[in-house]
């Protein structure tokens, strides 16, 4: 672990953030980093990550069917904390259960 600098250490917390907001915000991401991805060579759509969340299934590539619309960010929230979701998980029809489509960008 020696031989990992600083500088590594904060590129790899920028690439985990930009994954992880480009799977759990793509909106928000969007918001803020556009101007801030240009500005540094970066894929405006996707931060060369060269894939964009799916909105439908946040990148899960899993829908919950019957569920309330807007609630399956609190799903998931419970099912990552290890609880059993009563509703029952689907394929996302939109992304093909990928969770993610190739960036339009790039
Ligand atoms: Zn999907
Ligand atoms: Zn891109």
């Amino acid at each position: 672990m020696e031989n990992i600098t600083e500088s590594e250490l904060a590129g790899f917390a920028v690439g985990a953030f930009l994954l992880s907001a480009t799977i759990a915000a793509p909106k928000i991401d969007a918001f803020f980093s556009a101007s801030q991805r240009s500005s540094l060579g970066m894929c405006k759509r996707c931060g060369n990550l060269r894939r964009i969340a799916c909105s439908r299934c946040k990148g899960t590539g899993s829908v919950t069917e019957g569920g309330i619309p807007g609630f399956n960010l609190v799903e998931d929230l419970l099912e990552s904390v290890g609880r059993e979701s009563n509703a029952s998980r689907v394929p996302c029809v939109k992304c093909a259960a990928k969770g993610y489509f190739p960036c339009p960008g790039c």
